[in-house]
């Protein structure tokens, strides 16, 4: 059931490629156009048959489409809504996978001409790979998309945007864009940084004890190395980009934290084991909601997660 007639991709890494396997596998999209900005990344979508056709430039491969997603980390996301504005086709739509959404919008909408819609969106799905060549039709299987409307998003523009990401296998919901960012800073960001700490904790202590931090990091420190894997440069814009909430939460894991290195040291059993009470029950909670299956796979590979 084709959704759009032509969707043009403008960015062409994890997500992007994963939206056109997936549009591909449904019959979604009547021609799939696509832009990267290298030139190698281009050839590689070409090589692969990524796309129906690549074009050299944004502006080209915006030309006639009546979707335009922009793939590219949130920092772009500006200069490529600045390139493309004067291109858009009267009637389209734009929308956007960016992992943040209150600065996403703020560079965007600007430059969306009247008679387009701007529908933002985040698909909460994602691998630590990155690239033409990580994408898989799977990818948004039984995950979240979050849209956050803003004036610029028609009803219809909406609904039809919906429409595709449930073709793609996703679940769809809408949400303020400012308390997107604050749930994404608590359940995304915030651990992501942690993650990137303690990995950055094992290598200054691996200069201590060799290559024991390697050889026993199968007991949970191997999920940790796997999210910090994670691309650099989308990651830096997350947290540029997602200042205040990301802040918050972190001030908050300080808090915590120091309360519970003080139990430790005060030798607070009691404390220790009410605090790890309440975090099973709401891991518990993830499992019944169907976020994540009972069974350990530490160390797995491209497991889905949310960004
Ligand atoms: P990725 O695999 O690193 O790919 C990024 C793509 O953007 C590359 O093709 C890159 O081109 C292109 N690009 C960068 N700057 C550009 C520009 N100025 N003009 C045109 N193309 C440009 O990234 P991704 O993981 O797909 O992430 C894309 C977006 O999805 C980000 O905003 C991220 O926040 C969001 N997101 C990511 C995840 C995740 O887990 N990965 C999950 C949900 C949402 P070159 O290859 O030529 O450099």
């Amino acid at each position: 059931m084709v959704i759009y007639n032509r969707v043009a991709l403008i960015g062409l890494g994890l997500i992007a490629s994963s939206m056109a396997h997936a549009m591909r596998a449904g019959g979604l999209a009547g021609e799939i156009v696509g832009h990267a900005k290298s030139a190698e990344t281009r050839a590689v979508a070409l090589e692969i048959g990524l796309c129906d056709r690549v074009c050299d430039t944004a502006a080209e491969a915006v030309a006639g489409a009546d979707l335009v997603v922009l793939c590219v980390p949130v920092g772009a996301m500006e200069a490529v809504a600045a390139e493309i504005g004067p291109h858009l086709a009267q009637g389209a739509c734009v929308t956007d996978v960016g992992s943040v959404k209150q600065a996403v919008i703020a560079a965007v909408a600007p430059h969306i001409p009247g008679g387009v819609a701007f529908v933002p969106g985040h698909p909460l799905a994602g691998t630590e790979h990155s690239g033409p060549r990580s994408g898989f039709a799977t990818l948004f299987q039984n995950r979240w998309c979050l849209l956050t409307p803003t004036e610029l998003s028609t009803p219809e523009a909406v609904a039809r945007l919906r429409s595709l990401w449930e073709a793609m296998g996703s679940n769809v919901d809408e949400m303020d864009p400012a308390h997107h960012d604050l749930v994404l800073a608590v359940v995304s960001h915030t651990p992501h940084l942690i993650a990137y700490t303690m990995v950055g904790v094992a290598d200054h202590l691996r200069r201590v004890s060799n290559s024991e931090v390697i050889k026993y990091s199968a007991s949970g420190f191997r999920d940790f190395t796997r999210i910090a894997a994670s691309d650099p440069v989308m990651w830096r814009d997350v947290f540029l980009t997602n200042k205040e909430a990301t802040l918050d939460i972190l001030g908050r894991f300080t808090e915590e934290l120091f309360m519970l290195q003080r139990a430790i040291r005060m030798g607070d059993g009691d404390e220790l084991h009410a605090y790890f009470t309440r975090t099973r029950a709401i891991r518990r909670g993830i499992i019944e909601a169907g976020q994540d299956t009972a069974a350990p796979d530490f160390g797995r590979v491209a497991k889905p997660s949310g960004a």
